[in-house]
């Protein structure tokens, strides 16, 4: 009788974290009509974010690019990328024609006490690295002034195409004396304080390098995504659309808009009671709302806390970890081992769970469980990113659905090659991540128009592409256009 007992409580507890899927399943769902949803509420938010200052949660910041790379730039210049869990120098040779470039690049990890710490920490640091790469290529002491493309993958209120203050930071940064502060300016000081005869000349954020280069290479480019640790797009707008700017003029007749569509928000997101606490108990809590659906800083925290809240429910995976407790102990690059793991044993997954969570000897059906969990969450978190990517397509009219006339089937209708740049490690080096965005950009313009929008993978565009707007924006490369 005791035996029965026992396997009837584990049969019970067994069901009630099926329903905890269940649920979970439920509230992730992303039917096309709801992604549909997402499409239309995104262009809505962008013409109102464009419409006026504080318009909407799309900030939708002017960035005063307003010509992209033709192929002619010249010279050598130099990039500083910083904003994700690394950062990177680059230096690129301009030959006055378009070309495969292929920059020398340095990456280094950004020690944690300095995403927390002083400005001018930071700030030095960066200058000093950027000195000793500088050091290795060219001359130090070279009486002409070098050029620099920052690319600071924060939301910045630009005031010109080379200065801008910081908004407000994202994706774990916090260093308080440099919020509302000039940006370009403080990296400016210190590379004078290191004596480096360098002039920052462009500060743009990562998208806008990412499509400069998207665009070098691809003159059908108009957007470009970063899917990362986190999440924004910029695209390609005429400055008449941008109407919180009347009078704005621009030789091109177009200019750039940062999105910063990380803290888009939606009533039709769907949203589960996951979020709402990693929202909470966030440093940025009501910030970044879309950012904390989809990017790689957030994505497995997720499912640490579905794991974790199963745990407490059952004991399908022993006695609760302590380490369960811990946010973010569960990285997305090991959660994208586990989802992806396609060993009959799932030994990945066992490993994984042992070593990083502190779960042993789970039984298979278990390790079949986090699988699912990580799919349901990587699968809500791309399709979502692929209706954000159509809402853009859809405000500039890319989307196929603006010809739909007087009983013209969508097959008639002429659609322009468009392409959009991607970039982020969630999008490169996770091919279950990759492959829901594709299906649902299939699922939601249907065959006939998704055949017309290429996605193109950039590499090291958000530094390239600053390097090359150094170049485009710089008054000789400009002249020379002209
Ligand atoms: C920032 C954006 C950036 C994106 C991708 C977000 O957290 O707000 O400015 O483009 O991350 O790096
Ligand atoms: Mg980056």
């Amino acid at each position: 009788a005791l035996v029965v007992g026992r396997r009837v409580r584990s049969r019970r507890k067994w069901k009630r974290v099926v329903g905890v899927l269940k649920e979970l399943e439920e509230r992730c769902e992303t039917t096309v009509g709801r992604l549909k949803q997402v499409v239309d509420a995104m262009a809505v938010e962008m013409h109102a974010g464009l419409a006026s200052e504080g318009g909407s949660k799309l900030k939708m910041l002017l960035t005063f690019v307003d010509n992209l790379p033709s192929g002619s730039e010249k010279g050598i210049f130099y990039a500083l990328d910083l904003g994700g869990t690394n950062f990177r120098v680059l230096r690129v040779e301009l030959g006055g024609q378009r070309s495969d470039l292929d920059p020398d690049v340095e990456q280094q990890p950004i020690p944690e006490q300095l995403m927390t710490g002083r400005s001018e920490d930071l700030f030095d640091f960066i200058a000093s690295s950027l000195y000793q790469f500088v050091e290795k290529n060219d001359s130090v002491q070279s009486p002409i002034t070098k050029l620099l493309g920052f690319t600071f993958s924060f939301p910045v209120k630009q005031t010109s195409v080379s200065s801008g203050v910081l908004i407000k930071w994202t994706k774990g940064f916090a260093i308080r004396d440099m919020v509302e502060k000039e940006v370009a300016g403080a990296l400016q000081q210190a590379l004078i304080r290191k004596g480096l005869n360098m002039r920052v000349s462009v500060l743009v954020n990562d998208t806008v390098g990412t499509l400069a280069l998207g665009h070098y290479h691809d003159a059908d480019t108009v957007a470009a995504v970063i899917i990362g640790t986190g999440t924004n797009a910029c695209y390609w707008e005429r400055t008449d659309a941008i109407i919180k700017c009347q009078g704005l003029l621009t030789t091109s007749g177009g200019m750039v808009v940062n999105m910063e569509w990380g803290n888009f928000w939606s009533s039709h997101l769907p949203r589960t009671s996951y979020d709402i606490e990693l929202d909470a108990e966030s440093p940025n809590p009501n910030d970044q709302g879309f950012e904390k659906m989809i990017s790689g800083m957030y994505l497995g925290d997720i499912v640490r806390r579905v794991i974790l809240r199963m745990s407490e429910e059952s004991d399908v995976f022993g006695p609760v970890s302590s380490r369960l407790y811990l946010p973010f102990t569960l990285r997305t690059p090991l959660m994208a081992a586990m989802h992806e793991d396609d060993s009959p044993e799932l030994t990945q997954v066992a490993r994984i769970l042992k070593d990083v969570l502190d779960i042993p000897d789970i039984p298979l059906k278990a390790r079949k469980l986090v699988v699912k969990i990580c799919d349901v969450v990587t699968r809500r978190a791309a399709r979502l990113a692929a209706a954000g990517i159509v809402g853009i397509l859809k405000k500039i009219g890319r989307d196929g659905s603006g010809g739909i006339t007087g009983g013209r089937s969508r097959s008639d209708i002429k659609m322009r090659r468009t392409a959009v740049a991607v970039e982020g490690s969630l999008y490169t080096q996770y091919t279950m991540f990759r492959e829901y965005l594709h299906e649902a950009l299939n699922e939601i313009l249907g065959e006939d128009i998704a055949q017309h929008v290429v996605v193109i993978v950039t590499e090291d565009g958000s530094g390239t592409g600053a390097a090359l707007l150094a170049a485009s924006h710089s008054s000789e490369n400009v002249n020379n256009i002209q």
